[in-house]
């Protein structure tokens, strides 16, 4: 029997249609296909075409709210023996029997984790690799409890909270109400709401003031500015921060990309090398500088004596912007507005990480820690001063600037390949010699 691949993807999401009448639905459509109604899916007026399609999208949301709202939290207890990474637990209610459906999001998402999503009618778990595993569903009582970040996290959302953009029906239409009580963020919804007004007015103040001032003292910075949100991410482990940022939407980079890719090495490595963004190889990964530039890096470390694995190694994005041509991705570079968008995440990377060196590799993450723009072929080689990175001014790291390697790359037949992959080995051996006093 032969049947258009569209009715397959269709019925695969249909079956996951709580209605008891999804398999009949499915037969009666199925019977007619095998029959001489071939094209029976492109008669949308047709009542079983139609039922069809409204399952499927029904389906498809709900799957969209899935990826876009579950919330893990670590949890220690339950444990497999022998494990000593925390198992990362969320509890979710879906309408639809879509666990199963949406796990293959999960297992990309979260490679390399472990982690279980419980819901009423069935729960998927996951050890890190291997296939994703099914139990029967479960109470809610055995959901996590909130973990010690999650206060941390409220400061953060209500610190992004900007009431100046507030849509509330369009909020509502992309976090229904049904969802709230299983969202840490959404108990401050309320109350962001019913404050949104006041915060416009003073909003509004302070513009005119400042218009009419011209200059003078600047306002304090408000409890919950940049600062605090930073203060907030500092409080997590390197590898919850990686799972928070797995669920970023803070820019529209995510949505086509798959995967946040997140930064690797030790959490206490005296020198952090900071790139771009993913490329191709990297997102499909979930590692940087996994690709042909990263093997390039890898050439050029081990000529400058410094190990990768006593380094860290991040991207000033975390996801990989690109343009489809046929079949192939190609690279796009981030815009300014997205590289600010992420500049949170790897600020808390660094907060964390406390390097007494930054390399940044490239201008896209010079311009990310310094603000302006930078050339390359002009500055790299020498040490500077980085602003600080927190408030309490404890990670204030040297910071070095050197070629990107897929600039080296790009460069490869070109006269002056040979003496720029010189010039970035020689800089790679100076990080190595500032580094070299944090290993001791
Ligand atoms: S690129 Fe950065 S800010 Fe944008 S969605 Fe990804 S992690 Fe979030």
């Amino acid at each position: 029997m032969r049947v258009p691949r569209d009715f397959l993807e269709k019925a695969k999401a249909v079956a996951c249609h709580r209605n008891s009448d999804r398999w009949d639905l499915l037969y009666r459509i199925l019977w007619r296909l095998a029959g001489d109604e071939k094209h029976l899916l492109e008669l949308h007026g047709d009542p079983q075409v139609l039922k069809l399609n409204d399952y499927a999208r029904t389906v498809a949301r709900e799957v969209h709210k899935m990826k876009a709202l579950v919330r893990f939290r670590a949890v220690k207890a339950g444990v497999a023996e022998g494990a000593d990474d925390p198992r990362y637990v969320a509890w979710f209610e879906p309408d639809h029997d879509i666990v199963g459906y949406a796990s293959g999001f999960f297992r990309r998402r979260f490679a390399g984790m472990r982690w279980s999503i419980l819901t009423p009618r069935a729960c998927a778990h996951y050890e890190g690799e291997g296939e994703v595993w099914f139990t029967g569903g479960v109470g809610r009582e055995a959901g996590p409890e909130a973990d010690e970040f999650e206060e941390a996290w409220r400061l953060y959302y209500g610190s992004i909270f900007n009431p100046a953009r507030l849509k509330v029906r369009a909020m509502l239409a992309e976090m229904p109400r049904r969802y709230w009580k299983n969202l840490p963020e959404a108990r401050l919804i309320p109350s962001l709401v019913e404050d949104a007004n006041r915060r416009l007015a003073g909003m509004r103040a302070l513009t005119k003031s400042s218009d009419e001032m011209q200059c003078g003292p600047r306002p304090a910075a408000p409890e919950t500015s940049a600062s605090a949100r930073l203060t907030a991410l500092q409080q997590g482990s390197l590898e919850h921060l990686a799972l928070q940022a797995a669920g970023c939407r803070r820019c529209p980079l995510w949505e086509p990309a798959t995967q946040t890719v997140w930064g690797e090495g030790p959490p206490d490595a005296p020198i952090m090398l900071i790139g771009e963004q993913p490329g191709d190889q990297e997102d499909l990964l979930g590692r940087p500088f996994a690709g042909p530039a990263g093997r390039l890096l890898d050439r050029a470390l081990a000529q400058a004596g410094l190990d990768r694995r006593r380094l860290y190694l991040t991207n000033a994005v975390k996801h990989f912007k690109f343009k489809s041509r046929g079949k192939r991705r190609l690279h796009e570079k981030p815009l300014d507005i997205e590289v600010l968008a992420c500049l949170p995440w790897l600020q808390a990377e660094m907060a964390r990480v406390k390097p007494l060196l930054v390399v940044c590799l490239g201008a896209t993450a010079a311009r990310a820690l310094l603000g302006r723009a930078v050339k390359i072929t002009e500055e790299r080689g020498r040490l500077l001063n980085l602003p600080v990175v927190d408030d309490a001014g404890s990670v204030r790291p040297t910071l070095l600037l050197t070629f990107h390697p897929s600039y080296l790359l790009r460069l490869q037949e070109a006269p002056a390949a040979a003496d720029a992959y010189e010039k970035f080995v020689a800089d790679l051996q100076l990080a190595k010699q500032v580094g070299a006093e944090g290993d001791e």
